[in-house]
């Protein structure tokens, strides 16, 4: 039992946030009864190398599996998605038909792709999104199938997903074509400055990269299978698989009518990961956790947001454990931090880059070989992207933890004799789209910053 008095916590969403939630409250020494519920039939399983290590072909799937740290006697029932969550009743409803009674929940679902506008188009064969095993599964079989044959690959959306995605398929000899909606490949979470540096290294490693340029439809070969996509210019550019990269979609779906606060963009919560009724206050013994929480960081001024990074599922799984189990409440103050491989870089950011109003070079160069950039916002630095120089963002962290101000005083010894700071070019809403999205005749997909908070 919790100090709290807990006897059942049902975990919804058995991944990366579920499974290190329950880890979290058995070594915090919750002994009483333990479910965890997971709509995929798969035990939990590590996501980043679906777009990597597994689309190149170096790992397959069956080998994805996330270490367990403990034994977590636990009830899992996975294979079954939960359909509806009564607080009155104190149960979680499955698509069974089964009840499962809790004292506290913790919601992990996490998000899902956002799926191509239009479905009829969506469901052509050759037309790709990626988000779990089986997506990777059969865009890896697709791919292989294409290797070699001088066939293209579309990535419609250059935000992290959609470039790892043409970084495997330029590393399996594919011709690559990526559509950005916005200026440059991963402006929404890097701005368009490092991101236009990012995309000449995509550029220069054999990526069609189409900036600023929308998909107007995908198109049917009359077979059913995709035979290209229209682009918003008129031209008709022959592909037979496409990757939709337009970002994800919050998993609360199952949540209508519970009286929480959740729509695609995640479950409101605050810092303490406790979920939010419409009136803002807190809905006692309900927790939300990794993807699927939105909630605005302590040390940053920026609006709620869900942090889709693996790491920020590691911080809140145990934020969740501590207010589960004691009566001190406990906000997640964690800095953020992201990590992207591609194209032979290792890109790695910690903070709120995605905010910023200014960037500047800290270390290294923007012409080649690695470098490091420090972000700030009303003059104080809040954020630090190293592509290929992980080691140094330590330092970078600390200072923005610290609120240094902007720019840093870095005095590296690889940095540039005259720093100069510039527009950070965050795109905003009302100015550019941010992030990759593709414009349909049908429905606009929602703005989403891909991959960023
Ligand atoms: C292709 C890819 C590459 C990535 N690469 C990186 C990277 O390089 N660096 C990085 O920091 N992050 C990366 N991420 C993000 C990282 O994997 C996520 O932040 C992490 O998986 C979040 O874990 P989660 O448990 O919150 O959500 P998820 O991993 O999405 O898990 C949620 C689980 O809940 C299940 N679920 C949904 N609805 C229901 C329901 N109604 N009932 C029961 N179960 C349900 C889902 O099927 C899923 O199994 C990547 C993600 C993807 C998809």
């Amino acid at each position: 039992m919790s100090a709290s008095g807990a006897e059942r916590v049902v975990i919804v969403g058995a991944s990366l946030a579920g499974l290190r939630t329950a880890e979290a409250l058995r070594r915090a020494g919750f002994a009483g009864r333990l479910t965890l519920i997971g709509d995929e039939p798969y035990e939990p399983y590590d996501r980043p190398p679906l777009s990597k290590s597994v689309l190149s072909g170096w790992l397959g799937t069956d080998r994805l599996l996330l270490p367990r740290t403990r034994d977590l006697h636990a009830r899992w029932l996975l294979g079954v998605p939960a359909t509806g969550l009564d607080l009155e009743a104190k149960h979680v409803r499955l698509a069974d038909g089964r009840a499962v009674g809790f004292d506290r929940v913790v919601l992990a679902t996490g998000a899902s792709a956002r799926p191509w506008p239009e479905p009829f188009q969506g469901a052509l064969h050759g037309v790709h999104v990626l988000r779990g095993r089986d997506d990777a599964d059969r865009l890896r079989a697709h791919l292989a199938e294409l290797a070699g044959t001088g066939a293209r690959l579309l990535v419609i959306g250059g935000g992290f997903t959609g470039s790892e995605v043409a970084s495997s398929g330029r590393d399996m000899g594919l011709s690559v074509t990526v559509t950005q909606r916005g200026s440059a490949p991963l402006a929404g979470a890097l701005g368009g400055f490092v991101g236009s540096v990012i995309g000449e290294r995509q550029r220069a490693h054999g990526v069609d990269l189409r900036l600023r340029t929308t998909v107007h439809s995908l198109v049917d070969d009359g077979s059913g299978r995709l035979r290209g996509a229209r682009l918003c210019d008129g031209e008709l550019l022959d592909a037979r698989v496409a990757v939709v990269a337009m970002g994800s979609v919050r998993a609360t779906g199952w949540l209508r009518g519970s009286g929480l606060v959740a729509d695609e963009r995640g479950v409101s919560c605050d810092a303490a990961c406790r979920a939010l009724g419409a009136d803002g206050i807190v809905v006692g013994g309900v927790y939300a956790v990794g993807d699927v929480a939105r909630w605005r960081h302590p040390g940053f001024d920026a609006d709620p947001v869900s942090f889709e990074h693996w790491g920020n599922a590691l911080a809140q799984a145990e934020t969740v454990a501590h207010n589960i189990m004691s009566d001190d409440v406990r906000q997640n103050d964690a800095l953020p931090a992201f990590w992207s491989d591609q194209f032979g870089m290792n890109i790695k950011a910690v903070g709120m880059p995605g905010i910023a109003d200014q960037v500047v070079l800290t270390q290294g160069s923007f012409e080649h070989g690695p470098f490091v950039a420090a972000y700030g916002l009303a003059g104080v630095t809040i954020g630090a992207v190293a592509v290929n120089s992980p080691r140094v963002l330590d330092g970078y962290a600390a200072m923005i933890t610290e609120r240094a101000p902007f720019p840093p005083a870095v005095n590296a010894a690889d940095g540039p004799d005259c720093p100069v700071a510039g527009e950070a070019g965050i795109p905003r809403p009302a100015t550019e789209p941010a992030g990759p999205a593709a414009a349909s005749p049908l429905t606009a997909p929602a703005i989403v910053r891909e991959g960023q908070p």
